[in-house]
């Protein structure tokens, strides 16, 4: 099986050369590309964002919006601005944004905990505590939402 880091470089090659993502006149603007953490816990997505700043880099993640309706929010980590991304050569650029990226996915990886009673490894977000999910604190410690 392929190495994460294996896979992150291989869809980063895929957008420096689909999507000239280092190329601020010719990134399509504020359009996030995704990755998928397959295979880990409910398979979380990082982004790259080309924007008018540089290359902004975070997570999606959920929001609760009244503390009750859940929706998708997008947390920003880093941002590569377009000065430093032109300094840098293409095998740069690209280790640049590997480095990035793992740091992104390592962080929104430690926000995943696993649950006490279902074991299920779960986001922060959706848990009540470090150790219990909320299906099961409604199941288990009967805690209504
Ligand atoms: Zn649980």
């Amino acid at each position: 099986m392929k190495s994460l880091k294996t896979k992150v470089l291989e869809w980063i090659d895929f957008l420096l050369n689909q999507y000239s993502i280092n190329n601020k006149q010719k990134a399509l603007m504020d359009c996030p590309l995704y990755f998928k953490l397959e295979g880990f816990a409910d398979e979380p997505v990082v982004y790259i964002k080309p924007t008018h700043e540089g290359l902004e880099f975070g997570f999606e993640g959920t929001k609760w919006i009244d503390g009750h309706t859940p929706s998708p929010y997008m947390y920003k980590k880093h941002t590569l601005i377009w000065d430093h991304v032109d300094d840098l050569s293409k095998e740069e650029q690209q280790q640049a944004i590997l480095n990035i990226l793992m740091k992104t996915i390592n962080s929104r990886k430690r926000q995943y905990r696993k649950c006490q009673f279902c074991s299920e490894k779960v986001a922060t977000e959706h848990r009540i505590d470090q150790n219990t999910c909320h299906s099961c604190a409604s199941e288990h410690l009967g805690v209504v939402y």
